[in-house]
C-alpha cells in the first residue's frame, strides 16, 4: 500500500503563524498543510512516480481546476527527475475538467465538463494527477472512462485522502501526499465556489467562510 504523511485529527497551525491574505483571515479556522511542506512531499512522490512509471512515454493528465497548483510542481520535480537521474522519458500532459461538489458537499453527480482529447493516451503510460480524493466516487468514474481509450497503464496520485470511513467507497489511489481528517479544506488551488484557490496553504474554512461564500 502507498505510504503518506498521516495529518492527525486535531493537527493544526494557528494561522496567525503564516502569510495569509488578508481578504480570507476572518473566514479560516487553522493551517493544516503549510506550502513548504507540500513541496517537500511533492518532490518525494515524483521520486517514487519515476522510478515506478518512467519505462515508456509519460501522460500526466491534471484533473482541473482543483490539481493544477499539485500539478505543476509535481510536473516541475519529474522533469527536473527526468533531467538528471540517467534516465529519461517523453513526458506530456494533458487536462481534464470535472465537477462533482456543490458548496461543501458532493452531488453524487460526477460530471466531465471539458478538456483534452484523450484518444492521446492510447498506449501509454498515464499519471493521473488529482487534488483530492473525498468518496473516490469522481476517480472511479474518471478510470472508467480513460479505460476506454486504451492506455497501456494508469495510475494516480493524490495529493490528499480523506479519512471518511463510513462515506468512502474503500477507494485508494497508488501514491498519496497526505491522508487527512474529515474537514472541508481550502487553498493551494483548492476551492469554495470559485474562492480560496489564491492561498498558499491548505486550510481548513471556518462556518462563517461557509456562509459568507456560499452560492
Ligand atoms: P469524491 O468523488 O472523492 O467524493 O470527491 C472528489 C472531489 O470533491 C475532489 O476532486 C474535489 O473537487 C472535491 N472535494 C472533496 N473534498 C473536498 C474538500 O475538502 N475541499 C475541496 N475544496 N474540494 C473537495
Amino acid at each position: 500500500m502507498a505510504g503518506y504523511i498521516k495529518i492527525e485529527d486535531d493537527q493544526t497551525f494557528s494561522k496567525q503563524m503564516f502569510c495569509i491574505p488578508q481578504h480570507y483571515e476572518d473566514y479560516l479556522e487553522s493551517v493544516m498543510i503549510p506550502k513548504g511542506l507540500i513541496l517537500n512531499r511533492t518532490e518525494r512522490l515524483a521520486r517514487d512516480i519515476c522510478r515506478d512509471l518512467c519505462h515508456g512515454p509519460l501522460v500526466a493528465l491534471c484533473c482541473l481546476k482543483g490539481g493544477y497548483q499539485f500539478f505543476s510542481h509535481l510536473s516541475e520535480f519529474i522533469i527536473n527527475y527526468n533531467g538528471t537521474s540517467g534516465h529519461s522519458v517523453p513526458f506530456s500532459i494533458d487536462f481534464i475538467r470535472l465537477k462533482s461538489y456543490e458548496n461543501d458537499g458532493s452531488t453524487n453527480d460526477v460530471k466531465i465538463i471539458g478538456g483534452d482529447d484523450l484518444s492521446s493516451v492510447k498506449g501509454k503510460n498515464v499519471l493521473i494527477v488529482e487534488d483530492i480524493i473525498d468518496t473516490g466516487k469522481t476517480m472511479k468514474k474518471l478510470l472508467e472512462v480513460i479505460s476506454q481509450f486504451k492506455p497501456a497503464q494508469v495510475k494516480v496520485v493524490s495529493m490528499l485522502v480523506k479519512r471518511t470511513p463510513l462515506r468512502s467507497s474503500s477507494y485508494r489511489p497508488d501514491y498519496i501526499g497526505f491522508e487527512i481528517p474529515d474537514k472541508f479544506v481550502v487553498g493551494y488551488a483548492l476551492d469554495y465556489n470559485e474562492y480560496f484557490r489564491d492561498l498558499n496553504h491548505i486550510c481548513i474554512i471556518n462556518k462563517e467562510g461557509i456562509e459568507k461564500y456560499r452560492t
